[in-house]
């Protein structure tokens, strides 16, 4: 819900100021689905609002849940008939929100199902914050305790091309007053779109940043993440060291295990001597992922040969973690949404 609606409408109606609290609480703290569960509202208001304003900014098409994990995805049909899916998951004790930032994605990476879909277009910071929000209403409803903890910008789109929207809907969904989940709390995933390090360093110093790296070597990153061509390792590094020094912030680096393609001694001698060229090196921490199969030729990648990985970089002197992977009976994986658009050319 972009709020500004409400206080429009309120104003326009000629309406006490004090509604919009109320109207704030019933929507951020009660959860609230329709305006008729707004019971501190009166009866005739509820049902302007019911004429006048939604609650979100898409409908729901389908949720489903993991029968292995604590995962759900849900798939939501824009205003305009487009496409995007979101992801409620519990890795540990809390529960986290992987949203999209766009309809498709333009950077068409080589294992990615939502780079397979191509680009429809980038989504408002409504629809983005909507997509915690309706996993805020989700666990109400549903009574699955505790609150959402995290978001993470790891969804269909790559959020850096998206930059504006994407840094209105971070206030959006750490402001107190409406979602309030800490910026400390909020993780923004790139394929490496170098050129907003230093934007974002300024404009959201407290996210966290991860970088989609998954090969140290140009040439092969460039055929599994295109976007490689543009902006390469070493721009990237040049970036990020400026981003390390003026927000003082871990950085992650994602690498998907892709068994026989990125994880030869080749590679990992190469990934070590990158992350150990940066002044601030000990600031930057490896997250490893088995390949989940979403298209094209991969394979999922059995545990043995990401734990054997993560050993070797240790051994490098990096600070490693193996990263769960959840959801994937229900493609909601790192790389699996594609939205019901693809899924249904793939029928075909
Ligand atoms: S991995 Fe991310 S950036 Fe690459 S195509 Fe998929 S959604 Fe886009």
């Amino acid at each position: 819900m972009d709020f500004e609606k409400i206080k429009k409408f309120v104003k326009e109606k000629n309406l006490p100021s004090y509604r919009i609290g109320q109207i704030r609480k019933a929507v951020y703290e009660s959860a609230i689905e329709n305006w008729d569960e707004a019971t501190t509202l009166p009866a005739s208001l509820r049902a302007l609002l019911k004429k006048e304003i939604n609650i979100l900014s898409f409908k729901t098409e389908v949720i489903q849940s993991s029968k292995r994990d604590a995962v759900f995805k849900a798939l939501l049909k824009l205003a305009d008939g487009n496409f995007i899916e979101t992801v409620l998951m519990k890795p540990a004790k809390t529960w986290s929100v992987c949203v999209s930032s766009q309809a498709g994605c333009p950077l068409g990476c080589a294992f990615c199902a939502t780079g397979k879909m191509g680009f429809k277009r980038n989504l408002t910071s409504e629809e983005i914050s909507d997509q915690v929000l309706f996993w805020h209403q989700f666990i109400s409803k549903k009574k699955l305790g505790e609150r959402v903890s995290n978001v993470v910008f790891m969804g269909m789109g790559e959020p850096l091309l998206n930059y504006v929207e994407v840094v209105k809907a971070i206030k959006t969904i750490s402001d107190p007053d409406f979602i309030g989940i800490g910026q400390r709390h909020i993780s923004i995933s790139t394929a490496g779109i170098a050129d907003k390090f230093f934007k974002l360093a300024h404009d959201l110093p407290q996210i966290n940043l991860a970088l989609s790296l998954h090969n140290a070597d140009d040439n092969e990153r460039s055929r599994l993440i295109p976007v490689g061509k543009k902006f390469n390792l070493e721009t990237i590094k040049e970036n990020l060291e400026e981003y390390i020094k003026l927000t003082g912030r871990e950085v992650f680096i994602e690498y998907t295990v892709i068994d026989g393609l990125n994880n030869l001694p080749a590679h990992i001698r190469k990934l070590g001597k990158w992350i150990n060229s940066f002044k601030d090196h000990y600031l930057l921490h490896v997250n490893l992922i088995a390949c989940n199969p979403a298209v094209g030729k991969a394979t999922a990648t059995g545990d043995a040969a990401v734990k054997k990985f993560a050993d070797a970089l240790r051994g490098t002197n990096i600070n490693v973690s193996i990263r769960k992977s959840m959801g994937s009976d229900i493609s909601a994986a790192c790389g699996q949404l594609a939205g019901k658009i693809y899924s249904n050319r793939r029928k075909k």
